[in-house]
């Protein structure tokens, strides 16, 4: 039997980042993935010829020597991923109240822009850019510094709350919500979701904003193919069962095809929640156990991918994020009959740019609730219940987006879509949850999962440490491989690459 320096369960961003860490550092590695499609959020699907993206749609940073095209350069992925800018003047637009705003690429073209629509608000404006900045700013770890203690965000960001925050900075409601107009991005609630995940956020994208053309499997294919260079291995419909534990460690996987796989470390990819379930140890306290099965989580999404007929729709560079809630914190409390009080509209970026646009995705929040009756069933096997149920939710939506678009929908050519129920099957994430545990300012410490659990040789990645997102993902698997390496040593590396 093999034995693996360490098993990696789950092939998302965190555990691919994590395979490329550490088999770039000669360590022998498996990533164990339980789906054909490698990547978790990744995972991209085609319909008649459009690929669409299911859970990277746009990334920021990427301009030379920016934070993450530093990273892109470390993790080998420059060369793989094919980049198209959005429009610089308008990357995001907040449609709100009847009114559009546009959210601008580079710090001082985000407060001319704004200061448009807020003529009376230019200096609050630039407030906010300098109190987002200073929280990047004071993190060693997005700024690629060694560091030197383990505090790594501000106390201030983490116990500030986001509409807290924006609230000190301006006493203008309409333009409190266009400043956190791209609230779906981290799904906040309101008076919990802390002010570091909105700064860490908007200053990414503020700094330059980009679609992946062709689809983010891109990312999983490269980082892939690297770690496959380095010796590490890749197993797909390699679907963990469970952990095996000895008297103080895990020793290893079992499979549900019943395969053992032995491996001296472990790094869970999966919630943290399936971690725990697989767990069956009294090395898990049920202490840690309750505080990890208590987390709330982030909210789930309906979305609806549209095949546009072709060279009819423009192509739209700019993200449309549209409210019909008079604050954009209520738009997850929504009622069964004012469902979709937000949605978000985004382009493919097409592989050739004809000027049109081929397809595109119209996101909005939806609870696991809405599809509980479903939830002991199986992808494709759903019933027709569940489809009307689809059928009836595309509908309301695209009709929200004609209001909008006057005539988008005589242009669309066919369409599909997918419902908490197919993020919970896809990715494993519990009730299908977009970005995985809530962080709250008022409960820090208990929302906060560590990289560490209470088993030595385990250890967690993914968007539930640190925070989520292509950058969330990428410093929480340098803070889950510095267990192993040094956070400093890897730093270095990066550095030096
Ligand atoms: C709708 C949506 C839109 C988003 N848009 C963006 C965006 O535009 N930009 C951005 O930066 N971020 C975006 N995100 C967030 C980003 O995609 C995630 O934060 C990130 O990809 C999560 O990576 P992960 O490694 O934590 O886990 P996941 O992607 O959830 O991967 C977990 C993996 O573990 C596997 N797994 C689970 N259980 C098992 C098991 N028992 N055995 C084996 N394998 C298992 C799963 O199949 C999956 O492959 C979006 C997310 C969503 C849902």
């Amino acid at each position: 039997m093999n034995k693996y320096d360490v098993v990696i369960v789950g092939s998302g961003l965190g555990g691919l980042l994590c395979g490329y860490i550490l088999s770039k550092n000669g360590y022998k590695v498996i990533l164990l993935e339980k789906n054909n499609q490698l990547g978790g959020c990744l995972q991209t699907f085609t319909r008649k010829g459009v690929t669409f993206d299911t859970g990277m749609h746009y990334i920021g940073c990427m301009d030379d020597n920016q934070l993450l095209h530093r990273f892109f350069n470390y993790f080998s992925l420059l060369n793989d991923v094919k980049l198209r800018k959005l429009d610089e003047n308008g990357f995001d637009t907040i449609s709100l109240n009847g009114n559009q705003y546009k959210y601008a690429m580079g710090y001082e073209n985000f407060v001319e822009q704004l200061s448009n629509g807020f003529p009376l608000e230019r200096k609050n404006i630039q407030a906010f850019i300098n109190q987002i900045r200073t929280v990047a700013d004071e993190s060693p770890l997005y700024n690629l510094r060694e560091i030197n203690q383990q505090v790594l965000l501000s106390t201030e960001s983490v116990k500030t709350s986001v509409n807290e925050f924006v609230s000190s900075i301006t006493n203008n409601a309409t333009l409190q919500n266009v400043l956190c107009g791209n609230i779906p991005l981290y799904a906040g609630i309101k008076n919990k979701t802390p002010l570091y995940i909105q700064a860490l956020i908007s200053n990414f994208y503020i700094q330059s904003a980009y679609r992946i053309v062709g689809g983010s499997h891109s990312i999983a294919h490269s980082l892939k193919k690297s770690i496959e260079a380095f010796g590490g291995e890749i197993q797909t419909n390699a679907e963990v069962k469970k952990f095996n534990c000895g008297a103080d460690s895990i020793t290893s996987v079992e499979l549900t095809n019943g395969e053992i796989i032995e491996g001296k470390n472990f790094i869970s990819n999966m919630h943290p929640q399936a971690t725990v379930e697989k767990l069956d140890t009294p090395l898990i306290r049920k202490a840690y156990r309750d505080r990890i099965y208590q987390l709330e989580n982030t909210i789930s999404n309906f979305t609806v991918y549209i095949q546009f007929k072709k060279n009819k729709v423009p192509y739209l560079n700019s993200n449309y994020y549209h409210y019909n809630s008079s604050s954009v914190w209520d738009c997850t409390d929504y009622q069964t009959k004012n469902w979709p009080m937000n949605y978000l509209y985004m382009h493919q970026a097409p592989e050739v740019h004809t000027g049109y646009s081929e397809g595109a995705l119209l996101i909005s929040y939806m609870h696991f609730n809405d599809v509980a009756q479903w939830a002991n069933t199986t992808v494709g096997k759903r019933g027709t219940s569940y489809k009307e149920f689809k059928e009836e939710k595309a509908t309301r939506l695209i009709a929200e987006l004609e209001k909008s678009f006057p005539g988008i929908s005589s242009q669309i050519e066919s369409y599909s879509s997918s419902s908490p129920l197919t993020y919970r099957d896809y990715t494993a994430t519990k009730e299908g949850s977009m970005y995985g545990v809530l962080r709250d300012k008022n409960f820090p410490t208990q929302t906060l999962v560590s990289q560490r659990t209470r088993i030595p040789n385990l250890f967690m990645t993914g968007q539930n440490i640190n925070s989520h997102g292509i950058l969330g993902v990428t410093i929480g698997a340098i803070i889950t491989c510095g267990e192993f390496l040094g956070i400093n040593a890897i730093i270095r590396d990066i550095n030096n690459t």
